[in-house]
């Protein structure tokens, strides 16, 4: 896999000027993300809310985890707003570490962080990529759905069998689905749910295709599947390199199982082109794998 090195050509340096100068967060920056130099080089990144500290500590993951030492920063959303602004974003993406801290999770930052979008750029649309508001799940999924972003996404990450010993204790596989079903339930508007799987994590190619079914059975409309790189010696090992013809398998199996979007490739993240993956779905234009 060849990632390009940041360069002058494109906004890379702009993006990252904007986003320090506002103090803001990325999962692109947090979690290292393979794919910085591409994204920040077209104008887009991912911005992360709720701070830098997560209270949970994912096998796989490089954000951060603690305790955090502040509540969420009330300015916050204002400024995520005015970044997307001069960003000139028409599909703005938002995610956040675990807030297991906070009484509601932060289910009304989420909220305030999608309206001070929306009050900004009227015409953007905006994605969120939410932790799995664990105890308040439905008060969570109604304070965030009634500020209606247009995309909810909430990754399952892994398979059944891992799930546990990938994410922890917390975690749970059957109630990510349920998240994602009760947030189609909920909202009372045409909301686009999404979730996505890393590969390489010790899972056999069978058993993603079972959790694609039953992301599908629980009405996902757009999955993603992408490469586990291990961020540093103290994550999980890599199990395995998905060879491109696997992703590609992956796709076909995801279009047979009635996916509007399947984006699949070593390279690809939740967030990777995000604006691509919901126009996809939207219009039809079916499975891309990369
Ligand atoms: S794929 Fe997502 S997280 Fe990675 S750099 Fe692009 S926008 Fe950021």
């Amino acid at each position: 896999m060849k990632v390009r090195a940041p360069s002058q050509d494109g906004q890379y340096f702009d993006v990252q000027k904007l986003i320090h100068g506002l103090q803001l967060h990325t999962i692109c920056e947090e979690a290292r993300c393979p794919n910085i130099s591409e994204c920040w080089g077209r104008g887009t990144a991912t911005f992360q809310i709720l701070g830098e500290t997560c209270t949970r500590a994912c096998r796989y993951c490089y954000v951060h985890s603690g305790r955090p030492d502040a509540p969420p920063d009330q300015l916050e959303p204002l400024r995520v707003a005015q970044a997307a602004a001069q960003m000139r974003l028409k599909h703005v993406v938002v995610t956040s570490v675990d807030r297991d801290d906070v009484p509601d999770r932060g289910a009304g930052h989420y909220a305030a962080t999608i309206r001070a979008i929306k009050a900004k750029l009227p015409e953007a649309k905006v994605e969120v990529l939410t932790p799995d508001f664990l105890g308040v799940e439905e008060q969570a999924l109604q304070t965030l759905l009634a500020a209606r972003p247009d995309v909810f996404n909430h990754n399952i990450e892994t398979v059944r069998r891992l799930h546990r010993a990938m994410r922890g204790g917390k975690a749970d596989y059957d109630r990510a689905l349920w998240l994602l079903r009760r947030a189609k339930e909920l909202a009372d508007y045409p909301v686009l749910t999404k979730s996505g799987i890393i590969v390489g994590l010790g899972e056999r190619n069978d058993e993603v295709v079972e959790t694609m079914r039953d992301l599908r059975a629980h009405g996902v409309d757009v999955v993603t599947i992408g490469q586990y790189l291990q961020p540093s010696a103290k994550h999980a090992t890599i199990d395995r390199w998905v060879h491109p013809d696997e992703f590609r398998w992956f796709r076909e199996q995801g279009e047979a199982i009635g996916f509007g979007s399947v984006f699949s490739g070593p390279l690809v993240r939740s967030s990777y082109r995000a604006d691509e993956q919901r126009h996809a779905a939207e219009t039809g234009r079916g499975a891309v794998a990369y």
